[in-house]
């Protein structure tokens, strides 16, 4: 049996017809950039997130950057971020001209751990940005907490959580602002780069939608030093396809995501996931930990199971970072994670003896 890590193909094959019929639509109607696909799908992504505005970007870096941006951060300021994320989350603060203050997660659910925030907060800090790990909500009562009382903004980088809630509510409605990635892979994926900035602030849109057209409002009339980063009308209309479909398949990567917990319970060796009782998780991916890591992903390599790790090394560790003084050790949960995590295959469109497979497989490891 052969099993990808992840399946764009069948995603696309399910949805053809939806997917020519829109992008025929865009190349009928002869306009390309900043129209009514684009508009349309703000309207129904700022509706799903259970927000006021959606403001469609070029992608999940882009969003976070405009943000902060449009919140005024810049040279100077502190951006509390997790040790342990995609490196864009801290690209978007570098952008801006801040500096990535990296917080150590919760050793069991990967997030942001909100009692290591607070002694991280000094007189310069401006944001908190804490990431949806996995597709699981950081505790945002907790962080929206002391932020409140250290007057500070909280930004969700939603990128990987499309869809999941906590406590009832969905990211993009979880704070100040949010900023969703839209790359292929996503669970809600364009088919090229793509991204959105999600808030209930309108200040904050009106200024996001400046900044991303050449700080421009009126064609020719520029306001502020903007950006180019526009969502363009045939991911737009592609994703228009794909969002009515997008509960269904996070049900279904929940249904793989019961399955490996049910089955994979008690393998020696292994530590699974861990949801808490607000969490409602979209499992943009399903992250086990071993310290056999390297062994295990050999091993599954050669039953054909495609596995892969997010991340293998922090950004502190990364050379973009080299200068900003951060020591190997000097994040110790976030440097344990990398070595120890390993992502089975996830997605709407992995079957049932699929899961089945790879469960054998690794029962049979230990
Ligand atoms: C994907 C991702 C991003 C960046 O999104 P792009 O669209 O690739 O720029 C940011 N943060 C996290 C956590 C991501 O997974």
């Amino acid at each position: 049996m052969k099993i990808p890590f992840l399946d764009l193909k069948a995603a696309h094959a399910e949805l053809r017809g939806e997917l020519e019929a829109a992008s025929r639509r865009v190349l009928e109607s002869g306009w390309f950039i900043m129209g009514p696909e684009c508009e349309a799908f703000e309207a129904e992504f700022a509706a799903y997130c259970g927000a006021r505005h959606c403001v469609g970007v070029g992608n999940g870096l882009e969003a976070l950057h405009l943000i902060l941006r449009a919140m005024g951060v810049g040279e100077g300021d502190e951006v509390i971020v997790p040790s342990n994320t995609y490196i864009a989350t801290w690209l978007a603060v570098s952008y801006a001209g801040a500096t990535p203050v990296p917080v150590e997660p919760d050793g069991r659910t990967h997030n942001l751990d909100p009692a290591r925030v607070e002694e991280a907060v000094t007189p310069r800090t401006k944001v908190i940005m804490p990431v949806h790990l996995y597709g699981q909500t950081a505790d945002m009562d907790a962080i929206n907490e002391i932020a409140v009382r250290r007057n500070l903004r909280v930004v969700e980088d939603a990128a990987q959580a499309h869809g999941a809630s906590y406590k009832g509510r969905r990211a993009g409605s979880l704070a100040d602002a949010a900023g969703f990635s839209f790359y292929p892979g996503k669970n809600l994926g364009a088919l090229g780069d793509a991204g959105a900035v999600v808030t209930d602030d309108d200040g904050l849109a009106d200024r996001v939608r400046v900044l991303r057209n050449y700080g421009s409002r009126v064609k020719y009339e520029h306001e502020a030093r903007g950006y180019n980063s526009r969502l363009d009308e045939l991911q737009a209309a592609l994703m228009r396809a794909k969002l009515p479909v997008l509960d269904g398949w996070n049900g279904r990567r929940r249904r793989v995501a019961e399955s490996y917990l049910q089955q994979l319970e008690g393998v020696a060796g292994l530590i699974l996931p861990v949801v808490p009782e607000w969490a409602e998780p979209v499992w943009h991916l399903f992250v086990v930990r071993t310290p056999e890591r390297a062994r295990l992903q050999a091993y599954l390599s050669e039953a054909g199971v495609g596995t892969l790790v997010h991340y293998p090394k922090p950004p502190h560790m990364q050379t973009a970072y080299a200068d900003a003084g951060h020591r190997a050790g000097d994040f110790p949960l976030a440097g344990r994670l990398s070595a120890e995590v390993l992502s089975l295959p996830m997605g709407p469109h992995l079957s049932d003896e699929a899961v089945e497979y790879v469960v054998s497989k690794l029962s049979s490891f230990a």
